[in-house]
Formats: structure tokens, sequence, C-alpha cells
């Protein structure tokens, strides 16, 4: 009777625990050639194992630099000129070239080869010749990739890239898997690019922290919102000092070739859309401090953050209430309307 009792204690105290914080999954790996974390309330590993196997399969199909798996439809067309491609990778393609062509080639995902050239992928840096780049250039087109009803074409020694948007996609198939699972809370970073899914178990928003360009491992501010994926492309994350003293940071001009060297720091985009905001923190970091404005002025569907060097955190209208400086932060916090 007593062992009855207590059991059945027992069971109470575990339905009271469980009643208090729903149960959580946590789950950290590399993929993407990046960390990543995914925190899933309400669910169980299995969820997390599927969610995990969904990026490792995203990886090792649309990576331009994992060589060879027989799977990797963007190393085949790299090498190859032309490859056969299923309807994911058609409908990401189509996607991310339209957000090419809506930022006038600010973002170009063909990009690769200059990207390549100054050895941001081997890590074997280096500043090219104006001969080499000027040969280079020609390649960096992506209006010239066809994107056919069941195959994807780019012309000779031309390279098709991902790199920008990929995360983006991880987080919108993550988002598509939460919502199918019936799943109400979760906060997933993918290196970079967060999803914010629902609420806080609790009911409160999510507060997604903006990386400090000078220490990236702390957070200058934050954003609170709920149902968005907040992607922040910085001059941080990858660079290089080359032997003039300079930094090149890993963004490229596609107009160019040289990376971006206009004072801006980090971009980081709030929006509904996985690769828009991926592809969109990439291009207005090339746009620039104006062009961006104008770009935001031209369309409804996204908000930003554009932290500069000289201490200014540039902030949309759309987020401007949602955002708060963190404590000893002496950001100027500019708003920015539309125009
Ligand atoms: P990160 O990978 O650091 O999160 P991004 O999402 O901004 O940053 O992606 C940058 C990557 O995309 C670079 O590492 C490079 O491979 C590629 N890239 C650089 N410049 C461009 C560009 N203008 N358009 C498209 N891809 C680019
Ligand atoms: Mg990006």
């Amino acid at each position: 009777m007593k062992k009855l009792l207590s059991l059945l204690l027992c069971a109470c105290c575990a339905v009271l625990a469980a009643g208090c914080s729903p149960n959580k999954v946590t789950r950290g790996f590399e993929a993407m050639d990046t960390y990543m974390q995914l925190d899933v309330y309400g669910a169980g590993d299995s969820l997390a194992d599927a969610l995990q196997q969904q990026i490792d399969r995203l990886d090792s199909k649309l990576s331009a630099t994992n060589a060879a798996p027989a799977e990797n439809v963007i190393y085949q067309l790299n090498q190859k000129g032309s490859v056969e491609a299923d309807a994911e990778v058609l409908a990401l393609a189509k996607q991310s070239l339209e957000l090419c062509r809506e930022t006038d080639g600010a973002l170009d995902l063909t990009v690769y080869p200059i990207v390549e050239e100054w050895g941001f992928i081997s890590k074997a840096y280096h500043i090219p010749s104006q001969e080499r780049l000027s040969e280079l250039l020609p390649l960096v087109d992506f209006r010239r990739v066809v994107c056919g009803e069941s195959a994807l074409r780019v012309e000779n020694g031309m390279k098709l890239d991902f790199g920008a948007v990929a995360k983006g996609y991880a987080a919108d198939l993550t988002v598509e898997s939460l919502r199918e699972q019936g799943i109400n809370s979760a906060i997933c970073n993918f290196g970079g690019t967060v999803a914010a899914y629902g609420k806080k178990p609790g009911g409160s928003a999510w507060k997604v922290g903006i990386a400090d360009p000078e220490n990236s491992a702390a957070f200058m501010g934050y954003v609170t919102c709920s149902d968005k994926i907040i992607a922040t492309s910085g001059s941080y994350e990858r660079y290089f000092e080359g032997e003039d003293g300079k930094i090149y940071s890993h963004i490229i001009n596609p107009k160019t070739g040289y990376p971006v060297d206009n004072g801006i720091a980090s971009v980081s985009i709030i929006s509904e859309n996985g690769v828009l905001s991926d592809g969109l923190s990439t291009a207005l970091f090339v746009m620039g401090k104006e062009k961006a404005q104008e770009f935001y002025s031209s369309r409804a569907d996204f908000d930003y953050i554009m932290l500069t060097d000289d201490n200014k955190a540039y902030v949309s209208e759309g987020v401007y209430d949602s955002f708060t400086l963190a404590g000893g932060y002496a950001f100027d916090v500019v708003k920015i309307k539309r125009q």
C-alpha cells in the first residue's frame, strides 16, 4: 500500500513538472560549415532526429564546397555545366535567382569563382590581381543560369552557389516541419540565421539577439518577435587581413569582384521567409546604406537592422519598436522610414 502511494505521488510530481515546463528537446550539431542548435518545445527525440537529418540531407545535396557525394547536385552542376535536378532544387533555384533579379544583382549566386579566387573556400587567402579578376568577372551573371523543367545549366566555367541562402532554406523547411507536427514553440539557430517559431512556452514573444560586430559572442541588442526568421550577414564572420594591412571580408560585390568595403559591419533581416531573410542580408550589405533604404521603401515584406563601423544602428520602422539596445552599448539608433 505504502509503495503504491509513493508511486502515485511520483506520478503526480511528474505530471506537475511537465505542466510547469513542457518537455523540450535541444539538438546541437555541425552542418553547412557552421554550428546549429534546435530548441523545440513539446517534442521528442524522434522529431529532433528528423529535423537534423533533413538539414544534413540539404547540406550534402546543395553544398558547392562538399566534394562529390553522389547526391550533390550543385557540385555536379559546377563540374559538368548541367545536371538533372529534382523539384526541390529547381524551386529553390527559381526563388533565389528571382531574389538576385529583384536586388539587381547585389545578390548573385554565381559569384563563387571570385569567392574561391580570394581564398574564402580554401582559406588560403590572397588578393587577386586586377587581370585575374577581369578574367573571372564575365563568369558572374545569375541571368545566365538556365533553370529548366528538370535540369539546371550554367555556361562553361560558371558556378552556382547557394551559400548565401542555404541556411535560410534550412530554416524554412524546419518551420514547415514544425507546423506539420503541430508544434507551437521553438527557437532554432542555423548558424546566425534564427527561426523564432511561435511564442515562448509561457506565451511571450521570443527575444532574438543581434551580434556585436566587435565581439560576435555578445549581443548588442535584441529584437522581440514571433514567427519570424532573422538572418545576419556580418563582415566579422569571415575575413582576412591583406599584406597591405586592410581587412577583406567574405561578402563580395559581384560587379567589382572586390569584398564590400562600405562602412557596414552587419545587416540583419527580419521577415517571414528564411530564403528572403538570408538572401537580403547579403544583398543589403552589398547595396550599402542609401540603396538599402531605397530598396526597403520599394517593398513591404521585410525589416532590417544595419550596423555601421561608426556605431550607428539603422533600424527600419517595422522593427523599431521591438528593438532594444543591450546594456552597455552606445550605438546611435536611427529609425529608417519608407520614403
Ligand atoms: P554567412 O555565410 O557568413 O552567414 P551570408 O549568408 O551573407 O554569410 O553568405 C555569404 C556567403 O555567400 C559567402 O561566404 C560567399 O560564399 C557567398 N557570397 C558572397 N558575396 C555574395 C554575393 N554578393 N551574392 C551571393 N553570394 C555571395
Ligand atoms: Mg545571407
